[in-house]
Order: structure tokens, then sequence, then C-alpha cells
């Protein structure tokens, strides 16, 4: 397979792991800081010195539980963490938490009969692990899997281990939750015994928490019978000593206002840039694309030049957001720690085998501001565990029934889309919540999460600028006393109202600190890193293609077009190119109306645009509509090997669109339903059928 340079830039940080590991205490510190550098920070050399033998690791830190996880956004990441604390502070086992891509599985089948390995899987996309998951998977599913001790599967090489794994998934997709479903098949049959069922969370239904809560107490009762454990009553245990440093100066050049490693806090930014360094790069351009009553839409141009990021057409770029002031506010002072909020802190894992999410020494303000994902939903769990910091009895008894009471907690918080802060305001009435230990929060609430963007553009045509298409989020909910205001995008429109002469931009009164740490990002700039997709045009532009694409799922159709319109215009013979795009009303919200025109002169016939309008007649018509209305056509460029794309909305559109093409086929090829699915789902085992949907 070819490498790409994601794949070069982890190898040779492997490499670099590696030379590390054998030279470690020579030229590494073992337990150094992971954000010492940014070639430290990024994959494997992150690690150096540190073994990545799990049995070791586990003897060495006298650990008898190990939970690995495979994360993409951090919530199984988040999960993991939680399986790990509650398995130490209910059962008395010695846990740690273990990143997949850290360790080596070879050795697994020496894994202790007394010991315990939890799993912990997303899945990502058309069922494929998530990044730090890939090697895990194949070697763990492989043919010919090799063990340290040599033998095939058929001597059940896993003989010894226990077990127990919970999936986190979206029914919307085609491979619901494939991830744990196979790996459990694999160690079964490679011999491991598990505990209790493999669970299985969906967020397609919007059940994953609970999916998760209802799984784990008869997990936990099968564990605790297979390995002899008791339960004792749940004593909190921070994982991290926050110690505040009055002596020092929250400016001193050593102190971390945001930045997100020590390059960046040098001031000197340098790459590689990847998921773990982000390029600060200006915005060239922004402008709204419409604006609507309640909503708006943003097409931002990022340069990327001189930074060695590169992307090819239907690549993601990541935005790594900044929290709004306004929520940062709320949190500080809900936990009586505005007063103290640019105090030093240091922040020291307590186990050896925790890290410590963001760089230290930093500030409250700066690790709730730029570092923990403060605007998201709260968890049950989370509501139960702060309870025994509630400021007085009344309070502790209302946290202990909304941890304990599905219903009452939907009723409560989740239907009102409320985060940490907004409840706990709510619930004491503004009075703080001082005993709530820092150490708590940073471990009960995510790391923030760079949001991802299908980049709008096309690398032919433009190399080191990068679009994004993206509309504000902005919601309101009946009963709630907050309306939600999505993090990234409203930092993203803060940026484009300053970029276009507001010196003080406030969407909302959220106020974003967009100048970033020690101003580092003033004159327009965000943070960024680019990952590479599987969402790809055809090699040969000859070929023909048919894009379904309502909304901002219409981003990388633009890309696509674009592309395909400068090789028209370059002399190359391009293929059929079908867009379906949907939107509100013609007048409203028909995002890049004049660039179509552009387009269809340099691709003249052989550009097909088909727009439904869902408000603008009696009827609502929708992309679903349209294809049906062109049956005829799609199928005959399907029966010419056409590529056909769907982006945007995964919860319903994608499916519907699934499904009717399935019912297209059939219809056309005068064939079962069944069958017509059958052909659709062979379309996307061989990449002629694609998404990228979220
Ligand atoms: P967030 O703050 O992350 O909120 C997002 C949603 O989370 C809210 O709308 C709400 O449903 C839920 N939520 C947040 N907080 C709470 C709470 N307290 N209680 C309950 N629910 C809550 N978007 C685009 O506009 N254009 C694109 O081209 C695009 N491409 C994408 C490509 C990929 C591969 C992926 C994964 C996503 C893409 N997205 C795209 C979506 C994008 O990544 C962001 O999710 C989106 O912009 C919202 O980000 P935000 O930080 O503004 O909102």
């Amino acid at each position: 397979a070819q490498l790409d340079t994601l794949d070069i830039i982890v190898l040779a940080a492997l490499l670099l792991g590696t030379v590390a590991y054998f030279t470690k205490g020579t030229y590494w510190a073992v337990y150094g800081d992971p954000y010492g550098n940014s070639l430290a920070a990024s994959n494997g050399a992150a690690k150096a010195g540190k073994s990545r033998n799990i049995l070791e690791r586990m003897e060495e830190q006298d650990k008898n539980c190990v939970v690995f996880y495979g994360s993409q956004t951090g919530t199984a990441e988040d999960y993991a963490s939680r399986l790990a604390k509650e398995g130490h502070s209910r059962f008395g086992l010695s846990t740690m938490v273990a990143d997949l891509e850290d360790y080596d599985f070879d050795n697994l089948d020496k894994f202790p009969d007394d010991k315990l390995a939890v799993f912990v899987l997303a899945t990502y996309g058309e069922g494929e692990p998530t990044d730090n998951a890939v090697e895990f998977y194949e070697f763990i599913g492989s043919e010919d899997v090799a063990f340290s001790e040599g033998g095939s599967i058929d001597d059940k090489p896993l003989g010894s281990m226990k077990y127990v794994a919970f999936g986190l998934g979206n029914n919307t997709y085609e491979h619901y939750n494939s991830m744990v479903r196979n790996v459990d098949k694999y160690l079964t049959k490679l011999g491991a015994t598990r505990l209790g069922a493999a669970g299985e969370g969906d967020d397609g239904a919007g059940t994953m928490e609970e999916d998760f809560l209802a799984w784990k107490e008869p997990m936990w009762a099968a564990v605790t019978e297979s390995m002899g454990l008791e339960e004792r009553e749940a004593v909190y245990e921070p994982n991290f000593e926050i110690t505040e440093k009055s002596d020092v100066d929250a400016e001193s050049t050593e102190v971390y206002l945001g930045e997100p490693n020590k390059n960046h806090l040098e001031g000197s930014q340098k790459g590689p840039y990847n998921a773990n360094n982000p390029f600060i790069a200006p915005i060239a351009e922004s402008t709204e694309l419409f604006t609507a009553k309640d909503r708006n839409c943003l097409h931002m141009e990022i340069d990327v030049s001189g930074s060695n990021l590169s992307y090819t057409t239907g690549d993601h770029i990541a935005v790594w957001p900044t929290n709004s002031g306004k929520e940062v506010d709320r949190f500080l002072n809900i936990l009586g720690l505005a007063s103290k909020r640019h105090t030093v802190i240091a922040v020291k894992s307590l186990d050896a085998t925790a890290k410590v999410p963001f760089p230290s020494p930093t500030t409250y303000d700066a690790a709730v501001r730029y570092h923990i994902e403060i605007g998201a939903p709260v968890s049950r769990q989370f509501v139960s565990t702060i309870a025994q910091f509630a400021p007085n009895d009344e309070l502790r008894a209302e946290l202990a029934k909304l941890g304990g009471d599905k219903d009452y907690f939907h009723e409560k918080i989740s239907d009102r889309q409320l985060n940490i802060a907004q409840f706990l305001e709510i619930a004491s009435g503004g009075k703080p919540w001082e005993q709530i230990p820092f150490s708590l929060m940073i471990e009960g609430l995510l790391k923030i999460q760079p949001r991802y963007y299908s980049i709008s553009s096309s690398s032919l045509v433009q190399k080191n600028k990068i679009s994004i298409t993206a509309v504000v989020e902005s919601l309101e909910k009946p009963g709630s006393p907050h309306i939600l205001k999505g993090v990234t995008t409203n930092y993203l429109l803060a940026l484009k109202q300053k970029q276009h002469g507001d010196p003080n931009p406030d969407p909302h009164g959220l106020n974003y600190a967009i100048n970033g740490p020690r101003n580092k990002y003033d004159g327009i700039h965000v943070p960024v890193h680019v990952r590479h997709s599987n969402f790809k045009l055809p090699s040969d532009p000859s070929k023909p293609i048919i894009m379904v694409g309502p909304g901002t799922g219409v981003a990388p159709f633009r890309a696509f077009v674009q592309e395909r319109a400068a090789q028209a215009k370059a002399g190359q013979n391009v293929g059929k190119t079908i867009l379906f795009f949907g939107c509100r009303r013609k007048d409203e919200d028909y995002i890049y109306q004049n660039e179509w025109k552009e387009y269809k002169e340099a691709l003249g016939d052989n550009f097909v645009l088909h727009v439904a309008f869902s408000r603008d007649g009696p009827k609502k018509v929708y992309v679903q509509h349209q294809m049906a209305n062109y049956a005829d056509e799609l199928n005959q460029l399907l029966d010419q090997k056409a590529y056909f794309y769907v982006c945007g909305d995964a919860a319903n559109m994608a499916r519907e669109v699934n499904t009717l093409l399935g019912k297209m086929i059939a219809k056309h090829r005068n064939v079962s339903e069944q069958k017509g699915e059958e052909i659709v789902k062979a379309m996307r085992a061989s990449n002629q059928y694609q998404e990228d949907v979220w």
C-alpha cells in the first residue's frame, strides 16, 4: 500500500520511539513531560522510554487490570478512565488505562489468569478501527496471529486471559459496532474468556451513556464473581495533584497559558503538524454564505503555506477550539475559582500510568479555556460522583437522585441540554460548589476535541488554502434556560467578525479570547491540523460521478466540482458530474449559487445540479425526491460504473439515500429489493459508494 504523509510521520515517530527505548536513560528522561516538544508529543515517541510491553508495565506498576481503549473523539477514552476509576474505588482492583497504540500485543498469550483486560472500542466510519487501534485490530484479527510462544489459533493461545468488552457505535452506520463485535469474536476464538456480556453503546439512538451504565453493573457482578472481589464503599481518590504556585507569576515564560506544547510555548511553532501539534494558521478570508434569522453559515479560507501541511481533495481539516469566555467564567465562578483564575497551578499525575491531559504548569483559566470540554452534555455517572461534594445535604440528596434515576436525569439535565456549570448553577441557585476537587473536573470531563470539517476546496486548485464550510450551531430547546451555542463554530464566527473590522467581536455575548494565549493568534489565526480521509474522487476524471450533499454536506462536493472544472479547463476529459443539493429556500441558504454557474461554464453539460428546496413551495422537497425524479439517468450512470458519494447528516439523510438507491437499482435491473440492497453493499465494499457523514 502507498504510504501517505501521516503514515510516514507515524513510522518515523515509531522508529524514534524504538531508538529512544533502547537508549533510555541516556538521551531521554524516562517519564518526561509528554508536551516537552512537538515531536515528543506525536505518536510513539510521546512515550519515549516507556516500555511497549504491557505485561512488564503492569508488573512494574503493580496493576492487575488494564483498560485498553480505541478512541477517536475521546468518548471511549473517557469511558475507559471511568471504568478504571470505578474498578479501583468500588472493587479494589489496581487499574491502569492504556492507549492501544502504546503497546505491542504479541505477548498477550502470557496474560496472567489472575488479571483482567478491559477493551473499550469505538467503531469509526465504515466499520473501521479508530486511528489508535489500527495495529491492534490487524494483529488480533490476523489469520496467522503470531504470539511470542508460537502455536496456532487452535492452540487457544489466549487461554489464560479474562476480559470484558464494550463498544461505542452508531446504528445509522452499516457496520454497527463492528470493532467490539469482531474483537470479541477474535479473542474468544483465541481462547480468552469474556466476563459478562460484550456491551454496545449506540450514539445513533442517543443512548450511549445509558447503554454504558446499563452494561456495566452486570459486568462488574460477573467480574467480582470470577475474580473473587468484594465491593467496598467507593471513596473518591484524585488522579491528579494540583499545587497552587502563588509565588510564580502567570506571565512567567514557563507557564502554559493555552499553548498546546513546548514549541508553541517558546513562541516558535515547528512541524510536523498533526493531531498533537496544531499549526496556528492565518485565516486568509472569511465570509458568511448566508445569514438567516436563526442560522448562519461560514466560509473560511485557511492559509497553510509554509507549514508543510498537505491535503488532497476530500480530506478533513481539524479546528482546535477555545471555550467561550462566557462559559469559562460560569465554570470558574460555580467552582469558586474565579478569584484564583490566574493562579499558577502544577498538575501532576498521582499514578505513573495516568496522563495529565494538558501541559503544566498552567493556570485554572487556561486549563478550562483551552483544554477541558466544559460545554459538553453531562454524564449521569459524573453527577453521582459529584454528589459527595455538594455544599449541603439537600443538594447531596438531589444529585444522588439524579444519578440514580434515569428519567429524572433526562428531564432535569439532558433534555435541557445543560452543561456541567449550567447545571450546578441552577441546582444551587448560583452558590459555589467549592468542595469539588479540580482533579475531579479534569478526570470527569473530556479533553477538548478538535472539530473536523470536510475540506470544501480542491487541492489541485488551491494547494495551500483550505476552505471550510460550516453552519454556526445554535440550538434552542423549549424548557431550557440556555440556548446551546456550538463551541467551535461560534469561535469561528467571532474570528470572522474580527476579520471584518470588529475589534471586540462578541457573538451572543460569548466573548472568545480570540487572540489566543499571549496574543499568539492575533491577526486572525486559528490552530488546525489535517486528517486524511478515504473519501476520494476517481483517479480517472473521465469517470462519471454522482454526489448527494444537502446543507453543509455539499462542502466536499464544492471541492470535487471545483477540481473537475479545473481539469476541464486544462483540457482534460471530464465525465458526467451530477450534484444533488438541498436547502430550505432559494433566497435563504442556497450556498455557492454563483460558483456553480462558473463551474458550469467550464464543465458544460457534463455538470448537472439538481436542487431541492424544503420550504419554498407547498410541498417539502428533499434530495431523495430529486434522486427519484432522475432515477433513469442515475441508473444509467451507475451501469457505467459511476462513483456515488453522500455527505452530511448521518442520522437520517444518508441512511435514506442508501435505502432509496437500493430500491432504484432493484426496479431498474428488475431484481428484488433485497438484491438491490446487496448491490449497494457491494458498491460500498468496492468503494464505488462512498460516505462522508457526521
Ligand atoms: P459543539 O459545541 O461541539 O456542539 C455540537 C452538538 O453537540 C450540538 O449541536 C448538540 O447537539 C451537542 N451538544 C453540545 N453540548 C451539549 C450539551 N451541553 N447538551 C446536549 N447536547 C450538546 N460541520 C460543518 O458545518 N461542515 C462540515 O463540512 C463538517 N464536516 C464534518 C466532517 C466530519 C468527518 C465530522 C466528524 C464532522 C463534520 N462537521 C461538519 C461537524 C463539525 O465537526 C462540528 O461537529 C460542528 O461544527 C459543531 O461544532 P461546535 O463545536 O460548534 O459544536
